[in-house]
Formats: C-alpha cells, structure tokens, sequence
C-alpha cells in the first residue's frame, strides 16, 4: 500500500466516526521530511479545505518563502479536524477531550509520514502531543519524544494566530522556524 492509501485509510475511518462534520485533512507531499502541525481548521480553512490557509496561513507561508522554502515543501495537518465551532458562527478553541479523540489518528499519520522532524504550531497543539512545559520555555528547542510508533524529533513554534496578534514577535517565529535547517 502507497502512503497515500493508508492515509486515506486513516481519514476514511475518521469520516465514519465523525458522519455529520465537515472534516479536513492534510495538505502538501506525504514524502515530505518535515510535518508540521496545528491545532484545528478556522473559516477560512473550511472554506478552502485545508489546514493553514487563512491569515495564520499566509504569516506561515511568507515565512517559510522568505527562509527559502516553499510551503510545498512540507507535509501540513492538524489534530482536530472540524472547526471547533460556539454554535453562533463562531470558531472555539479545540478542548483537551476533542484532542485525545483525534490523537490516535494523529500518531497513525506521523507513523505513515515518517517525518524527520515534526514543527508543532502552538500551545493547543504542543500539549496535545503531550509535550511538557511552556511555549518560553520549548520554543526553538529540539525535543526527542516517542509519538506513535516511534522517537519523533520535535520543534515547537508559537502559532502565527499568536505572532500576528503581536507582530512584535515576528522575528521569534523566523527565527525559530530558521532552525528547521540545521535540526534536519
Ligand atoms: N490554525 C490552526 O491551528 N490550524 C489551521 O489549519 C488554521 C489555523
């Protein structure tokens, strides 16, 4: 089996669990060596069907082009995916339970994946791996630890929601993001 056959394996079992959401998946080539990861998809990706893809999307993409990369250079998912929605429209932070739902399927993907490095965008998703501590303190470090089937090597990097509320912050996040290079 292809790795896209069993991805799609693992969304089609998500989409009978989940029967009455609208769901969204991955983005970018499942050979890419680096994976990187969110919490759950806004409006604009539901309306675009794929994760990032919103303003926090474009922040991460100018980012990544003006480090060299191309956002087709990585494989791009996140660990709920519905938008965690308040009923009137609005779009909820995904709870602590909604993520344990969906973190089985999550490390079946990293497993099928195999990237050689996992980029986790923010605390919601961080913690949702599992990952101690806080964002000051992990951010821009290289972290070993076993998800799925095996030791995965981990940077965390605050969510470009977070960095475009404070724009201040912008060079943190290139900076972090920079490291990627020399952690692969
Ligand atoms: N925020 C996320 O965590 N994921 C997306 O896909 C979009 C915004």
């Amino acid at each position: 089996m292809t790795k896209e056959q069993k991805l799609q394996h693992i969304f089609d079992a998500i989409k009978k669990a989940y029967p009455n959401k609208r769901l969204f998946f991955n983005d970018g080539s499942s050979d890419a060596p680096v994976m990187i990861i969110g919490e759950a998809p806004g409006k604009d990706e539901e309306k675009q069907g794929k994760p990032f893809v919103g303003r926090a999307g474009r922040l991460l993409n100018v980012t990544l082009e003006k480090l060299g990369w191309q956002r087709a250079d990585f494989y791009v998912t996140n660990i709920v995916r519905y938008r965690p929605q308040d009923g009137m429209g609005g779009t909820l932070t995904p709870t602590p339970a909604e993520i344990e739902k969906f973190r089985p399927a999550l490390e079946r993907e990293i497993d099928v994946v195999n990237p050689k490095l996992i980029v986790v965008l923010g605390r919601i998703a961080m913690t949702g791996l599992g990952i101690e501590g806080s964002m000051a303190s992990n951010h821009g470090n290289s972290i070993e630890k076993k998800i799925g089937g095996a030791d995965r090597k981990i940077f965390v990097v605050y969510h470009p929601a977070a960095i475009l509320r404070n724009m201040n912050w912008e060079p943190i996040f290139r900076e972090d993001l920079a490291k990627i290079r020399s952690a692969l």
